[in-house]
């Protein structure tokens, strides 16, 4: 039998390939005397390294054309430059090691480069870049950042932070693996949002040899290592089967008996809108607008570039509801130009619509687009805050709206304990409410969303986490409003019908997931969600609401 691990499922679907190890930061070498003696060999093993990087970056520019060609040319250049080569046989000549004199000699060059002005400055990056290649060659370590790979792979890291995301290829990530993150954290959302099995919070996933084989389910949390052909053909059939029965699932989110749930996408972009539209949303339930600003953290997007993100979501979408939740900035998403470097605690600092509003030429600029943006369209936009703690928040909000002279609805989203517990109060000030499950579980258990060790409390099935969904849903009924959810818990198929049952109005999600919640909910009844929906309250721990409210949806 092969060897089997387990994690946490975040994101389904089987994907099997071979590992590729997230290169980590390069450490720095240590500055240990070498014999004189040595001095020639490590001088070589110095220029195979410099060799082999600068061809591996041309062969890659050829594969690329383009613009990137250009870059990784120079870059090509930059790593075979003559006096730095020069500068690096001088070190290793009087003691250092291949990777040390590399690594000094490089410093030097970057202290030039970053004093000359503005364009070398900026060619720091791509110094630093190629420096991280040779250097990780040397130590025979995998090359820091996303790996380099032509052939589809397994992404297998400590964690995913969203600034890795943008340089991951979809077209080549097969699924990830994560020792680190529980089901809310940006690995399992971005895995989502790429539609990619993923499992997180599985203890030893960096020590799995890189180039073994996979099988990882993404429902079940099983990482099974090195499995037999027959055993991947078995698997592959398996998933085949289950995508196609799912493909097969079309039409509006509802219950067997009518009782209509609409299923939203959460998108990050206009990238993830034709994953959405063939999966069928209804609209868009969570527009994650921050990953706008986190190309370049030094400062916000223009209006301009954000009009433009805008419009192609708001246009994707005609007749149908879009969902943009503000600038969600701080903690574990942070900006130079907005977030505090010194909290003690960013995540219980200044953050999500707490910013804004220390902000509000920010919030403005973003209101202004966006209003822009729906001019003229036939599109129903609502806009929500992050991080509303209490009533003053959601005045707050609503009033910067109203000024920006939005024609949207104004909603708050519920992700701090204290907003569910008054919902009801901060309905007076906005239309709707959308539960962010992810935040609401990390601030009810004090658990951070982003450590493994605490995954146990960040399972959105816990019964404390359901009362507070249950409060927000019956705050929004009795004043005609609406509750969705836009957390991950939405995602989780039976989970999604024991939410229906608490009384939610919508649930968003990663495209993906929307076709397993879609024949989830039309398997049962409205009564049998409302039932599900008590048993899973009426017990004490995530997993005893989990086997309850599987008893009464199934029968088993
Ligand atoms: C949440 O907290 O549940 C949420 C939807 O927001 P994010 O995951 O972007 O923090
Ligand atoms: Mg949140």
């Amino acid at each position: 039998m092969e060897p089997m691990l387990r994690g946490v499922g975040v994101s389904h679907g089987v994907a099997i390939g071979p590992v590729r190890h997230m290169g980590t930061a390069v450490l720095e070498p240590p500055a240990t005397q070498i014999p004189s003696e040595d001095a020639p060999r490590e001088q070589a093993r110095a220029q195979a390294a410099v060799d082999a990087v600068a061809a591996d970056l041309i062969a890659r520019g050829n594969l690329a054309g383009g613009e990137a060609q250009a870059v990784l040319e120079a870059q090509a250049l930059m790593a075979q430059d003559p006096e730095l080569m020069a500068d690096v046989s001088r070190r290793i000549a009087v003691g250092s090691s291949a990777e040390r004199g590399i690594y000094d000699a490089f410093a030097a060059y970057r202290a030039l480069l970053a004093a000359a002005g503005d364009y070398l400055a900026g060619r720091v990056a791509d110094l630093d870049d190629v420096r991280n290649r040779i250097v990780a060659r040397l130590l025979g370590v995998p090359m820091p950042g996303v790996p380099d790979s032509d052939e589809p792979y397994v992404l297998f890291a400590h964690d995913l932070a969203p600034a890795d995301t943008a340089l991951l290829d979809p077209t080549l990530v097969l699924g990830f693996v994560t020792e680190e993150g529980g089901p809310t954290s940006h690995s399992a959302i971005l895995a989502r949002a790429l539609g990619v099995p993923a499992v997180v919070a599985l203890p030893g996933a960096t020590g799995v040899a890189e180039g073994l084989v996979v099988a990882v389910d993404g429902s079940s949390g099983e990482v099974l290592v090195n499995p037999s052909a027959e055993r991947q053909e078995e698997l592959r059939r398996l998933a085949a089967e289950r995508k196609a029965a799912l493909a097969a699932s079309s039409g509006p989110g509802r219950t067997s008996d009518g009782h209509l749930v609409p299923l939203l996408a959460n998108i990050g972009g206009p990238a993830d809108l034709p994953a959405a539209l063939e999966a069928e949303a209804e609209g868009v339930g969570l527009f994650r607008t921050e990953f706008l600003f986190l190309d370049d953290s030094a400062k916000a997007p223009s209006e301009e570039k954000q009009f433009e993100a805008y419009r192609k979501v708001l246009e994707a979408f005609p007749e149908r509801r879009v969902v943009v939740r503000v600038l969600d900035a701080g903690a574990d998403k942070p900006l130079d130009f907005l977030t505090p470097a010194d909290e003690p605690n960013p995540a219980l600092g200044v953050r999500g619509l707490r910013t804004l509003l220390d902000h509000p030429e920010v919030l403005a600029a973003q209101l202004r687009a966006l209003a822009r943006a729906a001019e003229g369209l036939p599109v129903h936009l609502e806009v929500m805050a992050p991080m509303v703690a209490d009533r003053q928040d959601a005045k707050a909000f609503a009033d910067a709206c109203r000024e920006a002279g939005l024609a949207a609805k104004f909603g708050a989203m519920v992700e701090i304990p204290s907003a569910a517990l008054r919902a009801r109060s901060i309905l007076q000030e906005v239309e709707f409410l959308s539960l962010g499950t992810n935040d609401l579980a990390q601030y009810t258990f004090a658990a951070d969303r982003q450590v493994g060790a605490v995954a146990r409390l960040q399972d959105p099935w816990q019964p404390a986490l359901l009362d507070l969904v249950a409060l927000s849903a019956e705050a929004a009924q009795l004043t005609g409003k609406s509750c969705g959810v836009c957390g991950e818990a939405a995602a989780d198929p039976l989970l999604a019908c024991v939410l229906t049952g608490l009384g939610v109005t919508s649930l968003s999600m990663g495209a993906s997931s929307i076709p397993y919640v879609r024949t989830a909910l039309a398997k049962v009844t409205l009564a049998q969600c409302r039932r599900a929906a008590a048993a899973a309250r009426a017990v004490d721990s995530a997993a005893d609401a989990r086997a309850a409210a599987h008893q009464v949806l199934t029968g088993e």
